[in-house]
């Protein structure tokens, strides 16, 4: 561990301790933007703690950065899953946009003005395919105008970029995609959807008809395809695996405190949910071994730097076994802690209760629903020559 990542750490954890702890509820039950922590996120350079040192940002690697969001997990899901996501658009920038003197300044302004970045990859009449675009980009000069029909953009108002898939031109198949940021000031919002749901209140995740401009400079200069496979669909399925692990551990570490409470009532005989306790503690280890093998492989990957090696089959369906368990395995540890705290888990006002973990944990498997993803795993899987 290096001593940079080992202070940001530190850091990490006492504000989630204090800041993200203290207003997680009232994030949660007014279904609004975590503002007080990305005050302080901001405050301490935190939205660019994967830009490269070369840049002014903190220059942690991805396993560093998967930590983070893990941390964070344990203490408020929304407020993880935020800053997971501006992440995922952060690596896109870090990894694709270094060939660009204009990404190379916008990643500098981020990490001085502390951007934060949202997307707008799913689209009515394509859903959660992120390979497939209905709206185009139009190019005029140096210009550009884009418009699309968004459903979910999570924290759009509160961000200032947004990056926005889209066929490359007007004539393009729905697979021919470039990848677009678009700033707030250039962008106006219609709602089309609100966000009154179960879990992931925080993310203010309400959909949009969105209209944007701006200068074809911000055209990310990389195939949609490659950022994906190389970048958005790793870094993704790695950083939300780690901020559900956090929530996981919170819901056993909530177990542990009922059953502790439970073992000083009755010191002489240890109590029967003990037992329980050890059984869900071993399925939280096993979602985060699987999780901590891939984070390994992916940084691997990218400290190799072999573009080809993000498209082999055996790397896209361990990242989808990554997405696919840990989003499982979430709702089975939250479930089998709520049962070994009882009622003061099932209460909303109690110190131990799970209400928001368990809404939460629900969100996992339809965030890029888990049967599409299977789907993908299962033409991968007959394609595939090698041993998993
Ligand atoms: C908390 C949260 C935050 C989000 N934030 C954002 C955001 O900021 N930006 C953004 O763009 N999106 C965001 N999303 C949307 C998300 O990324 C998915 O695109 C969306 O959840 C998919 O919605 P869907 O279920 O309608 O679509 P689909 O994935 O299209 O699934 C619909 C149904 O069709 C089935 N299905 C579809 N295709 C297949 C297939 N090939 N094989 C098998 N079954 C299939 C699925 O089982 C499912 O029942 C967010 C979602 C959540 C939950």
């Amino acid at each position: 561990m290096s001593g940079v990542f080992a202070d940001v750490q530190a850091l990490v954890e006492e504000l989630g301790r204090t800041v993200v702890s203290e207003y997680a509820s009232d994030v949660d039950e007014k279904a609004r933007f975590p503002s007080e922590a990305f005050e302080a996120f901001k405050a301490n350079k935190l939205l660019s703690a994967y830009v490269p040192e070369k840049f002014g940002g903190h220059g942690l690697s991805i396993s560093e950065l998967c930590k983070l969001c893990e941390i964070l997990g344990a203490y408020c899901a929304s407020t993880a899953m935020i800053y997971a996501m501006h992440q995922i658009q952060v690596a896109c920038l870090v990894h694709h946009g270094q060939t660009s003197s204009w990404f190379q300044q916008y990643l500098r302004d981020l990490v001085e003005k502390q951007f934060l970045l949202a997307s707008a990859t799913t689209e009515l009449g394509v859903g959660g395919d992120l390979r497939s675009s209905v709206c185009a980009i139009e190019k005029n000069g140096d210009s550009f105008v884009l418009n699309k029909q968004a459903p979910v953009i999570s924290y759009a108002l509160d961000a200032d970029a947004i990056l926005v898939t889209c066929r490359a031109h007007a004539d393009a198949p729905a697979s021919d995609q470039v990848h677009v940021l678009v700033k707030k000031e250039d962008c106006s919002f219609a709602e089309i959807a609100g966000w009154d749901t179960l879990g992931f209140r925080g993310t203010c995740s309400s959909g949009y008809e969105l209209k944007s401009k701006g200068h074809c400079d911000q055209i990310i200069p990389a195939p949609f395809v490659d950022i994906l496979a190389q970048t958005m669909h790793p870094v993704s399925h790695l950083t939300w695996g780690s901020l559900w692990t956090g929530l996981a551990s919170d819901s056993v570490h909530r177990a542990r405190q009922a059953v502790r409470h439970a073992h000083k009532r009755n010191p002489n005989a240890p109590p029967v949910s003990s037992l329980r306790l050890s059984e869900v503690d071993e399925q939280l280890f096993s979602m985060r071994s699987g999780l901590y093998r891939e984070i390994e492989e992916y940084k691997t990957l990218l400290a190799e730097g072999n573009p080809d090696a993000f498209s082999n089959f055996g790397f896209s369906i361990r990242t989808n076994n990554v997405k696919l368990r840990c989003s499982e395995m979430l709702v089975d540890i939250v479930g089998r802690a709520l049962m070994i705290v009882g009622i003061m888990g099932y209460k909303n006002d109690s110190p131990l209760s799970l209400g928001r973990h368990i809404r939460d944990a629900y969100g996992a498997a339809i965030m890029v629903n888990n049967d599409r993803i299977r789907g993908h795993n299962a033409t991968m899987q007959i394609a595939m020559r090698e041993r998993s």
